[in-house]
């Protein structure tokens, strides 16, 4: 600062715009490259206003500067050897990398002309030309250019940048570029910090370098929906000028697939476990939510032509919606949609849905997309997607997710398959009670549970009184209808909570789990009661053709028995009550 005041009063005063100044101006002004003319003491007399532009000055506020306070101090030094040069009357041609006041950087050519008059030399031409393009041009020449492009161009899912040492883009290619927000034009010539962000550029840098310097550098990175591998490597030539490659790989598609697999395997692995049907719903609806990044997701089961039960939802089903669904013609939702045409679909919700799209609407959802679920080739229901925004679910999400509802169609299938079976493995086929082995299961459960809660338990075995003379006299089908009469009314009597079960022949075994240690409502001779009440049904009202019927039951309390006497006092009470006459309840009781 102190230097351009002294040197300003110092040295001659700048001299004033002569006329023929202005006229040499205009023709420099005219000129296609930078112009300038600096005196022997290195200050301005004349320059151009694409000279002078490239500092983001006019030529009327460098006139007279010294060059230093002009081009910065540290361009001002790496001039020196030149300017010594030129002062001593010899043209000076040097290549220099320019940087301007936006920070934009060009490839110059420099040229220092002596201006010699009466053999001193009084100043110098500065002439400086911007030889990006050809610079460009030759190291393009250099790479063997079509070669680069060729390979870009033609690999889908791939875009392919060539740098130079500058960190200046050489080629850009690839039908992923527009990904990437950038054509060929914009990046080629131009380096990292003209075209990228600040951030981008900065975090970019560290890895370009690396591979100039030799290295390989990898690292993934989302770009828009898609995540793109870049690969940074150096790239070898013969004349050594020195430059990297990066190649972009669209890996969406691969990630998407493997995220796919580790979600089935997730599946899998439920059903393996044999989860409940319900809970296969509820873990596939959470996968699908985080599968697909969108607001929610729910599996549908359709339960009619035009009904569905919205069986699961993730994150949760909103209180506006209600779960179990009716279709009318021209309802507006993604499940309607699937059910009425059995194909996926995009919908957007509005008030004017329908009753469904409406629910939908007003619980928030904007988008939605569904897929048919199909098992055994029926329509079984659909899995859908939701989004609060216009345009959160989109064609290729649809596609994918129908792929998808391919592959999850096996696991519901299986559970459902595995859930049928596993209740004609618990359920005796001619009464629809238990049969003896879901009992004996259910049993071990209870008396686990009352034996750390301290809960009271009771059996009672019942059996049909003479059922021999009943086959006898009205043949082994009339009997299979009593069986079928006396589960019904038994059935009536017991309530939920408690079991029964068919034990084989006409013997029956009825459950009933006390209420909780402390409740004061229950004593022992509840049970009694109620097995008194089931007694009297049946033998109340006459049989269709076999007339009338009578069963004896025992009745035994956890509390009397112990838990591995249980089913043989009960029995004991059972063989009292025949003994009695039949047609009565005995209860067992310790000591008796
Ligand atoms: P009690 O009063 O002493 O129990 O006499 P009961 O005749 O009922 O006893 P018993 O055990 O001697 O006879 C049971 C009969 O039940 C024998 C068998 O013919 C019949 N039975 C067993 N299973 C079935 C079945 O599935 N259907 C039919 N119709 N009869 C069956
Ligand atoms: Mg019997
Ligand atoms: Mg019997």
């Amino acid at each position: 600062m102190e230097n351009r005041q002294s040197e300003r009063t110092d040295g001659e005063p700048p001299a004033p715009v002569a006329a023929t100044d202005r006229h040499i101006s205009a023709v420099l002004n005219g000129l296609p490259a930078m112009v300038g003319y600096w005196d022997r003491e290195l200050r301005n007399r004349l320059a151009n206003d694409a000279y002078v532009g490239w500092v983001g000055r006019t030529p009327e506020q460098v006139r007279g500067l010294h060059m230093r306070d002009v081009v910065g101090e540290d361009a001002y030094r790496a001039n020196l050897p030149y300017l010594a040069g030129v002062l001593e009357g010899r043209p000076q041609l040097f290549g220099k990398t320019i940087v301007n006041a936006s920070g934009q950087t060009r490839q110059a050519q420099i040229s220092y002309m002596p201006d010699v008059k009466d053999g001193s030399v009084q100043g110098f031409f500065v002439l400086v030309t911007d030889i990006t393009d050809r610079v460009l041009a030759e190291r393009r020449e250099h790479r063997d250019v079509s070669r680069y492009r060729a390979l870009a161009s033609g690999v889908p899912s791939v875009f392919v940048l060539l740098f130079d040492a500058d960190l200046r883009y050489i080629i850009a290619e690839g039908q992923e570029l527009a990904a990437f927000g950038h054509t060929p034009a914009d990046l080629e010539g131009r380096t990292i910090h003209e075209v990228l962000s600040p951030e981008l550029a900065a975090e970019l840098e560290p890895r370009y370098r690396a591979a100039l310097a030799g290295e390989e550098v990898q690292w993934k990175r989302k770009i828009g929906q898609r995540t793109f591998r870049l690969t940074a490597r150096p790239v070898d030539s013969e004349d050594g000028i020195s430059a990297g490659m990066v190649v972009a790989v669209d890996i969406t598609d691969r990630l998407q697939r493997e995220q796919t697999w580790a979600a089935l395997h997730e599946i899998a692995t439920a059903v393996a476990r044999s989860a409940a049907p319900l809970d296969i719903s509820a873990r596939v609806a959470a996968i699908l939510q985080r599968l697909f990044a969108v607001d929610s997701a729910a599996v549908v089961r359709f339960t009619g032509s035009r009904s569905a039960r919205i069986i699961a939802m993730a994150p949760r089903l909103p209180a506006e919606v209600d779960r179990n669904q009716t279709f009318e013609p021209g309802d507006r939702s993604a499940a309607a949609a699937v059910a009425f045409t059995g194909k996926p679909a995009i919908v957007a919700y509005s008030p004017e849905g329908g009753q469904v799209g409406e629910q939908l609407f007003a619980g928030g959802f904007r988008t939605g997309a569904a897929a048919p679920i199909r098992v055994h080739g029926e329509l079984w229901g659909a899995i859908v997607l939701t989004s609060r925004t216009k345009d959160g679910v989109s064609g290729s999400m649809l596609d994918r997710l129908a792929e998808f509802a391919e592959l999850v169609e096996i696991a519901i299938g299986n559970t459902e398959a595995w859930e049928l079976l596993e209740h004609r493995a618990s359920t005796d086929a001619l009464t629809g009670l238990f049969n003896r082995r879901a009992f004996e299961s259910r049993l071990a459960r209870e008396l686990e549970a009352a034996d750390t809660s301290g809960a009271p338990l009771s059996l009672v075995l019942l059996d049909i009184d003479r059922f021999k003379n009943v086959n006898d006299s009205f043949g082994h089908p009339a009997g299979d209808e009593v069986l079928i009469e006396v589960a019904a009314r038994l059935r009536e009597t017991s309530r939920k909570g408690e079991v029964l079960a068919r034990l084989g022949g006409e013997e029956f075994v009825w459950m009933l789990p006390g209420p909780t240690a402390g409740s004061v409502s229950y004593t022992h001779l509840d049970v009694y009661k109620r097995q008194e009440r089931a007694r009297r049904s049946i033998a109340a009202a006459p049989f269709a053709v076999v007339g009338a019927v009578t069963i004896s039951a025992g009745v035994c309390e956890l509390a009397d028995a112990g838990k591995a006497h249980l089913m043989d006092r009960a029995d004991q009470a059972l063989y009292r009550a025949k003994r009695y006459g039949r047609n009565s309840t005995v209860r067992y009781r310790s000591g008796s």
